[in-house]
Order: structure tokens, then C-alpha cells, then sequence
């Protein structure tokens, strides 16, 4: 198990996310973006596209990859020492976690909640893979969207759709390429496009940020 776990973590995942964004996990793999994708799927429009809601995404993202990162360190400290050291530490920052983030937040606000914040709730502010492969996508990763920006017509059905509330509309009127660490590559943006203009592309890095 810790074989696989350590080469999962540190050899398959970024080789995965250079070539294929988190879209290989988040769309193809997980069975929360499952969920999202049927049982969710006649509410994603219903995501916050707002700039508050990006801003709180960043933070709460980042803050529960801490958390889950804090715990585990801990009960491997823990079972490491039988104990001695942390005392029943470890196992109340197991239980809040659990609880907190495992059951609430995921279990009944991720999923109980589509009808009222959409469709990809824990998996766009809360799911610490999520974060980890996000950063990776956005720095190392080969996967975008790209634009052919001068035959977007801003019908705004890209924004509408987009599951985890990226304003893709604002890049395509810009002609910039979309390299967000939120998208999971879904499609849906570049499906619903009536101009073609969206494009899901995972070739060469090179000018992955530029205008078209
Ligand atoms: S592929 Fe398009 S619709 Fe799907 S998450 Fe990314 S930007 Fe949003
Ligand atoms: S769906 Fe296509 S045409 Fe409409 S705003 Fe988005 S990129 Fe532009």
C-alpha cells in the first residue's frame, strides 16, 4: 500500500496532470466529479460565476489541502510513536476532519446542496486533490482551453455551463487562453459553444498564456 501510494502520489499524478490537466482524475476518475456529472448535472448552471466566489474558492481550497495535510502528519507521528509523543491529538484532528469536512461539507453540503450552489461544490472549494492537481495544471501542465477569441459572439452559454464558475466568456472576449487550476475539464464549456470558439487542447506548453 505504501508503495502504491507513494507512487501514485509522486510519479503517476504529475505525469498524468502534465499531459492531461486534472481533467484524468476530476472527469475520468473520481467518483464525487461522477456524481456531479449525472445526479448534478441539471444543476451546474446554478455555480457562482461571482468574483467573491473565486476569491473564497482560493482560500477554502487551499485551506482544507492544510488541514488533511496537518492530520495526516500527525497520525503518522502518532502511530509512529504509539502515541507518546501527541497523546489523543492526532485522533481529534482525525475526528473534526471526519466529521467536519468529510461528512458536512462534502457528504451533505457537496451533494445534498446541488439544487441550490450547483453541481461541483466540494470539488471547487473544498477537495484537497482538487488543490494539489489544480496548482499542478496551472503551473506544469500542458492542458488549456484554447480561444479563437474573433468569433465569439458573448451569448455567454460557456459561463453559463461551466460547472465549476469560471467566466470563460470574459477570456473568450479576450481572446486569452483559459488556464484556471479549477477547471476539471469537463467540456461542457466548448460543447455548448454555438461559434466553436472553445477548444480543449493538452499539446506543447508553449505559449500556453498568450492572446490569440
Ligand atoms: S472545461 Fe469548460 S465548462 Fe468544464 S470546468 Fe473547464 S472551463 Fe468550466
Ligand atoms: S459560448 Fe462561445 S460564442 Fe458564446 S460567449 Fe462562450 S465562447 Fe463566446
Amino acid at each position: 500500500m505504501v508503495f502504491w501510494g507513494a507512487a501514485m502520489t509522486f510519479i503517476a499524478t504529475p505525469i498524468l496532470t502534465y499531459f492531461f490537466g486534472k481533467r484524468w482524475y476530476c472527469s475520468w476518475v473520481c467518483g464525487c466529479g461522477g456524481l456531479a456529472e449525472t445526479l448534478g448535472d441539471p444543476f451546474r448552471q446554478l455555480s457562482d460565476k461571482s468574483l467573491r466566489a473565486w476569491k473564497f474558492e482560493r482560500y477554502s481550497v487551499h485551506l482544507v489541502l492544510v488541514f488533511v495535510v496537518i492530520t495526516t502528519a500527525l497520525l503518522w507521528i502518532d502511530s509512529a510513536t504509539k502515541g507518546a509523543v501527541l497523546g489523543s491529538v492526532s485522533s481529534t484532528f482525525k475526528s473534526v476532519y471526519g466529521f467536519a469536512i468529510g461528512a458536512t461539507f462534502a457528504g451533505v453540503i457537496g451533494v445534498g446542496f446541488y439544487p441550490i450552489f450547483g453541481s461541483r461544490v466540494w470539488c471547487r472549494f473544498g477537495c484537497p486533490m482538487a488543490a494539489v492537481l489544480g496548482i499542478i495544471q496551472k503551473y506544469f501542465s500542458r492542458f488549456r482551453i484554447t480561444v479563437n477569441g474573433d468569433q465569439c459572439i458573448s451569448c455567454g452559454n460557456c459561463s453559463t455551463y461551466c460547472e465549476m464558475g469560471i467566466d470563460v466568456k470574459s477570456y473568450a472576449q479576450r481572446g486569452q487562453n483559459i488556464i484556471r487550476a479549477s477547471c476539471v475539464g469537463c467540456g461542457v464549456c466548448s460543447a455548448v459553444c454555438p461559434r466553436g470558439v472553445l477548444k480543449l487542447e493538452n499539446g506543447p506548453t508553449g505559449g500556453r498564456y498568450n492572446l490569440n
